[in-house]
């Protein structure tokens, strides 16, 4: 490779860069510190056990997240909704962790006192990811007005109609989080509704999604939701959120991981190159 020539050593373009280190075989980015995520999840209704591995295999396909699972077997409808997640028993539950992905669904669970230790990491600013059912977690003392938890997720949110294909719309395209991704139609799929008629004052809608459905009339009607947004919880801690999720097609879909990958990384403010792996961008 080298070679002298009339006294001067000739170095290929890249054996030189080599030698400066620049041209490095290992790339920048995995030298980046992983995030560390915890995903808690688990409960009746949807097919956790399979959507934990989606999700965090996905996330982690995507970006530099290593992501530490906290998954509540319990899939009994009755037992299920009021069952708390075993990892919420220990007061430092969140301790060592820069995120929390919220994917439980345990719509009874109200003890004030529970959910005040579950806010509590993120009143002090720990970010968080909710999906899906996660957004109709909690249901304390206010509900279905305002709650905790809903103060935390920024939209508050009842039901959902039946499941049928999504049409998503991303609204705020100049945001970092919606950069480069494209609308898509869910398969079937559960539209969450808006039950304040909008987010909080603290939230930022990013994506609307329409689903006609067959009224009791018999007529159709097309409803009309914000379905992803982020929310500024206590003025400081950054919560991405979306009501989308139900199905494992839609948790498995790759735009789908994208979406949460990249508010995951938003939320913890590392939303960049170094962050996201190359196949992902
Ligand atoms: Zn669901």
């Amino acid at each position: 490779m080298l070679r002298w020539r009339h006294g001067l050593l000739i170095v290929p373009a890249v054996g030189l860069l080599f030698l400066l280190g620049v041209g490095d075989a290992v790339p920048r980015q995995e030298k980046v510190k992983p995030i560390r995520a915890l995903l808690v999840t688990g409960g009746p209704y949807h097919d956790y056990a399979k959507q934990k591995d989606l999700l965090s295999k996905g996330i982690a396909d995507r970006a530099h997240v290593e992501v530490t699972v906290a998954f509540d077997p319990i899939h009994d409808i009755r037992q299920g909704v009021k069952h708390l997640n075993p990892v919420y028993e220990k007061a430092d539950w969140a301790k060592g962790f820069d995120v929390v992905i919220h994917d439980e669904c345990c719509s009874e669970v109200k003890d004030e006192a529970i959910i005040a230790r579950i806010l509590e990491p993120h009143r002090q600013g720990l970010p968080a990811v909710v999906l899906h059912c996660g957004m109709h977690s909690y249901r304390s003392a206010g509900w279905p007005r305002m709650t905790p938890w809903f103060e935390f997720t920024g939209l508050p949110s009842t039901g959902h109609g039946p499941q049928r294909p999504i049409d998503i719309t991303f609204a705020d395209k100049d945001s970092p989080i919606t950069k480069g991704l494209a609308d898509w139609r869910t398969g079937n799929e559960e539209l969450y509704n808006n039950s304040a008629g909008k987010p909080l004052d603290t939230a930022h809608p990013l994506a609307r999604g329409k689903q006609t459905v067959r009224g009791r009339d018999g007529k159709d009607r097309t409803d009309d939701f914000v379905v992803v947004w982020t929310n500024l919880y206590k003025g400081k801690t950054r919560v991405f959120a979306t009501t989308l999720g139900h199905t494992n097609d839609t948790v498995g879909d790759g735009r789908y991981l994208d979406l949460v990958t990249r508010g995951l990384l938003w939320a913890v403010d590392k939303l960049d190159d170094a962050h996201l792996k190359t196949a992902a961008k």
